[in-house]
């Protein structure tokens, strides 16, 4: 029988994720700044003085709001549960999703998609729960899992999977499509953390620090999934959906390059693609029939995965950190405007 298709409407859930302070942190002597209170409830305090330990005086406090809040003791596991879990569900009736995860350099993204070998993230956990619900579920054993993962640098695409020259985007009838883009099969889940860490070795580095990726790096995993299901009157039907897991480029360079004046053309584009991602999810919100997907290669490759009938989650990555305070406090203020739709 058929369980509802989950929809949350045009609607994106959002969801804030707290990491830990890091070691270097803590010996610095860097204080909290984000206390996370009944897994909802976000207060942000900046301090004063911020080398002033005795005082500890509150200059301003604010408080946020959201689908559900992790603070830095959250695992991986519910991290996905409670924020992904509902949209591979839907991916499954043929429902596409998309999630991203956003937020300043060095707040977690990367952690909270990709994570570490003992401690897989979003990608790694979704495509688990993907095999295991298609077995129990495809009817003759038939199902494909096809993965492509690709990076949006300088408004550029590449394949992370097998790396080369950029890729065209054409559209065809399926919608936007890289030419030439690896679509990687994958059997089981063992395979798939290595084939990613690989693959996210492939993004941009910063020219002056080789092995860290670029800030302004944009990764992209698409995971399609076809499979075959009797429906009511017991005929076989294809099902096929479609769910782009998305790692984007550190916030705080597109809101510099917003404030200030644009300063270079690599500033200009990475802002080009936040942008257009915001501009997208604005006329979303405001239920406008024309959504500027044109606008970025990021916002051109998401077309069926956002709006329309698709899900949609974001999850704000946060430092706790005082001294990533006025990072935290934008990441927090765009959580905040997103949810609104
Ligand atoms: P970003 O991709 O946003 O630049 P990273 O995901 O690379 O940030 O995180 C920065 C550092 O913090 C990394 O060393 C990462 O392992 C660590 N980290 C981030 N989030 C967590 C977390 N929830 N638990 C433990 N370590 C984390
Ligand atoms: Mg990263």
């Amino acid at each position: 029988s058929e369980t509802k298709v989950p929809n949350c409407g045009s609607r994106i859930m959002v969801f804030v994720r707290l990491r830990p302070m890091s070691k270097k942190e803590k010996e610095g002597g860097s204080r909290c700044c984000v206390r996370i209170v009944n897994r909802r409830d976000v207060y942000l305090t900046e301090f004063a003085n911020e080398n002033d330990y005795l005082r500890l005086k509150r200059l301003r406090g604010r408080h946020f709001t959201f689908d559900a809040s992790f603070p830095d003791s959250t695992c991986q596991q519910e991290v996905y549960s409670t924020s992904t879990a509902e949209l591979v569900e839907a991916v499954l009736q043929g429902r596409n999703g998309s999630v991203f995860c956003y937020g300043a350099t060095g707040a977690g993204k990367t952690y909270t998609m990709l994570g570490t070998l003992e401690s897989p993230g979003v990608m790694v956990l979704a495509i688990k729960d993907l095999f295991t619900k298609i077995r129990q579920r495809s009817c003759d054993g038939n199902h494909a899992v096809h993965l492509s993962y690709l990076e949006v640098y300088n408004e550029t695409v590449r394949d992370l999977l097998s790396p080369g020259r950029p890729l065209v985007l054409r559209e065809d009838k399926q919608g936007m499509v890289a030419a030439g883009l690896t679509q990687y099969r994958a059997y089981s889940t063992d395979e798939v953390m290595q084939l990613l860490q690989q693959g996210n070795q492939n993004r941009t580095t910063e020219p002056t620090r080789c092995n860290e990726t670029s800030s302004r790096s944009h990764a992209i995993l698409q995971v399609v999934v076809e499979y075959q299901v009797r429906d009511a009157s017991m005929n076989v039907v294809n099902r096929v959906g479609k769910l782009s897991l998305i790692d984007l480029a550190g916030s705080e360079r597109a809101l510099a390059t917003d404030q200030r004046t644009v300063r270079s053309i690599e500033g200009a584009n990475i802002n080009r693609s936040l942008l257009a991602l915001s501009s997208c999810i604005n006329a979303l919100v405001e239920g406008k029939k024309h959504i500027p997907y044109r606008n970025s290669k990021l916002t051109q490759l998401l077309k069926d995965s956002l709006g329309g009938d698709c899900n949609t989650v974001m999850i704000a990555n946060i430092s706790p950190c005082n001294l990533s305070f006025g990072e935290t406090q934008n990441t927090l203020h765009w959580a905040d405007r997103a949810k609104e739709i």
